[in-house]
């Protein structure tokens, strides 16, 4: 599994919104396994619906990396042009 905190394009609200997504799956399975769910009961590996709920916040990751990879690139990438059209004004200031 990729190690989050070491790409450049994941932010503390990206970190922020899966800590939070997070929480709240903790928090879902600890009331289905209180509501006495007999195969997470058991404690071997949990139920259908507990896989189920975790495979959606594993998707939710998935999504977020390629959103945020893809947005840092967008900017990543206006932010040369703009930088290119300065130069571009600077050098044609400098040459009149
Ligand atoms: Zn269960």
């Amino acid at each position: 599994m990729t190690r989050l905190a070491e790409l450049p394009y994941w932010t503390a609200a990206d970190a922020a919104e899966l800590d939070a997504l997070t929480y709240e799956l903790v928090d879902a399975v600890f009331d289905h396994r209180e509501r006495g769910c007999t195969v997470c009961a058991a404690g071997v590996e949990p139920c259908p619906r507990v896989r189920a709920a975790i495979e959606v916040v594993a998707c939710w990751r998935r999504r977020r990396i390629l959103l945020s990879r893809a947005k840092h690139l967008r900017l990543r990438q206006e932010l040369d042009h703009v930088l290119a059209e300065l130069r571009e004004l600077e050098e044609a200031r400098c040459a009149a």
